[in-house]
């Protein structure tokens, strides 16, 4: 069995896609996605050498192991052009997910998907998609073992994003995720919470200084806390 998070990551894939998971660690997702029946074929990419001998011994331990790769690389340069339908990226910041895709860019010609889990920063990533012709199509935040984790599906397609213009503005959206906003799962509601509450005990610590930039940066986190008073 693999985690919840992984579990979801493998559900966005398509049947029979040829996928990469960059950044695979123990090649867990991509031992999965062949176990299930879900990838025809599978490339485990690790920068890290320790990280790279666990995928290697994971993938060593399956029967159909004929049908992955492991590779040792940076990102996406571990693929060739038109290798892989779908490209998956979890468990890191969404700063190293965008910066990941925009020095491979070339990599994902033909590349029909991509799957993204960023730790923090996903509005990052969301961002990257929008001005690079990937469209979002699906999202999904899920809470395990007390962590929240929003997992980004996009295709090509053009540079809007759904229910732009509805209630909120791109930039609110680009933060929250519009199909997070649409959905509003209750992890979603937990996530803001949490953001506020984060943001009331930097305010706290604030208030007992006496630097001038204090006041500026208390004046900047209110708003921030407004915002999302009016988010959840
Ligand atoms: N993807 C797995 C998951 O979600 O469970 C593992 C996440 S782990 C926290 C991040 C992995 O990415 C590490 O094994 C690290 O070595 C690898 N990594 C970091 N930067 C990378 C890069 N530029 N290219 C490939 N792998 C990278």
């Amino acid at each position: 069995t693999i985690s919840k998070r992984l579990e979801t990551i493998a559900h966005y894939c398509p049947q029979g896609a040829r996928v990469a998971d960059i950044g695979s660690d123990h090649a867990l997702l991509a031992s999965y996605l062949l176990l299930q029946g879900i990838a025809s074929s599978v490339i485990a990419g690790e920068l890290n050498e320790g990280p790279y001998q666990a995928a290697l011994r994971q993938i060593h331990t399956l029967q159909i192991r004929d049908r992955a790769s492991v590779r040792k690389g940076d990102g996406l340069a571990v693929l060739s052009p038109g290798e892989v339908d779908v490209v998956c990226i979890a468990g890191m910041g969404g700063q190293l997910i965008a910066s990941i895709l925009e020095a491979g860019i070339d990599k994902l010609e033909g590349v029909q998907r991509l799957v993204l889990q960023p730790n923090v920063g996903e509005e990052v990533v969301r961002r990257w998609m929008l001005q690079h012709g990937w469209q979002l199509i699906a999202e999904t935040i899920l809470e395990e073992d007390g962590i929240l984790y929003e997992i980004l599906v996009a295709e090509r397609g053009n540079a809007t994003l759904p229910y732009e213009n509805k209630d909120r503005s791109r930039e609110e959206l680009l933060k929250i995720g519009p199909f997070l906003w649409e959905q509003k799962q209750p992890p979603l509601l937990k996530k803001w919470q949490q953001e506020r509450e984060k943001w009331e005990k930097v305010l706290v610590q604030l208030s007992r200084s006496d630097k001038p930039e204090a006041a500026e940066r208390v004046g900047q986190i209110k708003s921030e806390v407004e915002w999302i008073e009016g988010v959840i």
